[in-house]
């Protein structure tokens, strides 16, 4: 589909402009004027193309749906699949800094805009380790000398003979796809090898990751981010609690592990980093287990639903951050300057009673603390991502009070 050319366009080609934003010195600093792209349009797009104009950049967004929430905020929208070899040279062309905010956008897409000429920023390397759990789980263990913090006893069922040979410590576990998985979706958890094999018939027999039942006493994620100078950055631990395996609620910084543990996942998020060469944001998503040791679980490429906190809690937002790392700008302060719980808002939130209501905003922005993000979706369907409501305070229990303040107005359960 055709897309208009964007008025400032041309401005972005002259050599002036080339020299002046710093395309033709690899190592300078991307300034604000310039475009930034980024594949994907949801709502983590949307909340960084927020803070990349805040700070006076452009932003040129690919998403093959018309009304994206954040192809709707962007200077300018391409619509198209992220495949379509025109409209990732239209981003190439026009963008000198282009990064993700869907970590299943091919990884290849991210490739060829390095091709074109981009600073693309986390590589596209990068992303597809976190695209596939099998190759996630074999980087966390190799890095696991490093860290000092392992990933769950596993094994990788790609063949019949696979199931047939799985070691007996694996069990019971939870089977999960290699690919794809979110929202605790491509998950099954089985007991005996005849339950794997019927749950990996039921998964048609995609490759997956049996990963060993843990006993969970926590579930914590850093948010962490490495500039291109190679320096790296933490938030506080986050504490994520899940119902029906979506997000419900994060508490940042964690007041259930204690200062070691916290210490220790953060460095290990940062290491991880590291020694993938990654430019950006990134979250890894860790089980604390009841005996007090750390577990590894996953990570996502790019800014993430429990780092939300990050923008009214902390000196500089996950979605700012993802802006300075690709435009090789010096990381901000990620220090936190007010306790924080953010509540996740989905479109349940739109029904009482099997009948759509408008939820009481009003309600919700008069709580000292209360700071309201929706993500401009106008069809609210159960489970789908609306929002989130950031509560701040002095300390951790005023933002609870907040967060329960909060929740009441809008009739969600605690
Ligand atoms: P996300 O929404 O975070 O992308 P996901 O679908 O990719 O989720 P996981 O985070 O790996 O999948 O698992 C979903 C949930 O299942 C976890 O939050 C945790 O509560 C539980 N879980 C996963 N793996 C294990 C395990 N090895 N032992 C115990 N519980 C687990
Ligand atoms: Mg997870």
């Amino acid at each position: 589909m055709p897309t208009d050319i964007h008025p400032h366009l041309s401005e972005a080609h002259t050599p002036e402009s080339r020299a002046e934003f710093g395309v033709d010195r690899p190592d300078a600093p991307i300034l604000p004027g310039a475009w930034l792209g980024m594949l994907g349009g949801g709502q983590l797009g949307r909340m960084f193309t927020h803070a990349a104009q805040a700070m006076g950049y452009r932003v040129c967004v690919l998403d093959p749906d018309q009304d994206s929430p954040a192809g709707v905020v962007a200077d300018k929208h391409i619509c198209a699949q992220y495949t379509d070899e025109a409209a990732l040279a239209e981003m190439g062309k026009l963008c000198q800094a282009v990064s993700t905010e869907f970590e299943n956008v091919p990884s290849l897409s991210l490739d060829r805009l390095e091709q074109l000429g981009a600073f693309v920023a986390p590589r596209g390397y990068c992303v597809s380790i976190a695209q596939n759990r099998i190759g996630e789980k074999k980087f966390f263990a190799a890095c696991a000398e490093r860290t000092g913090v392992p990933t769950a006893p596993h094994w990788v069922i790609q063949h019949d003979a696979d199931v047939d040979q799985l070691p007996d410590h694996v069990l019971p576990g939870i089977l999960k796809t290699a690919r794809m998985g979110y929202d605790g979706k491509g998950q099954a958890r089985v007991k005996t090898r005849d339950d794997v094999r019927a749950a990996w018939k039921a998964m048609q027999h995609v490759p997956c990751v049996l990963e060993r039942m843990l006993p969970l006493a926590y579930e914590v994620s850093v948010l962490a981010a490495r500039g291109a100078d190679g320096a790296t950055a933490t938030w506080p631990l986050a504490e994520n609690v899940h119902r029906d395996g979506i997000l419900f609620s994060t508490q940042m910084p964690s007041t259930s592990v204690s200062p070691e543990i916290a210490e220790r996942a953060r460095a290990a998020a940062a290491a991880i980093a590291t020694e993938m060469g990654y430019v950006g944001v990134l979250c890894i998503e860790f089980f604390v287990l009841t005996d007090g040791s750390l577990v590894a679980n996953e990570m996502a490429p790019r800014p993430h639903n429990s780092g939300h906190i990050t923008m009214d809690a902390c000196e500089t937002s996950q979605f700012e951050q993802q802006v300075r790392a690709m435009a090789r700008l010096p990381l901000g302060s990620t220090r936190q300057h007010s306790a924080g719980k953010m509540l996740n808002l989905l479109g349940d939130v739109w029904f009482e009673f099997g009948l759509e209501r408008t939820p009481a905003w009003d309600e919700v922005v008069a709580q000292p603390g209360a700071k309201l993000h929706l993500y401009g979706k106008s069809d609210a369907r159960p489970s789908r991502k609306m929002g989130h409501v950031n509560c701040i305070g002095e300390h951790a229990e005023a933002a609870d009070a907040a967060f329960t303040a909060a929740a009441q107005a809008l009739h969600i359960p605690l």
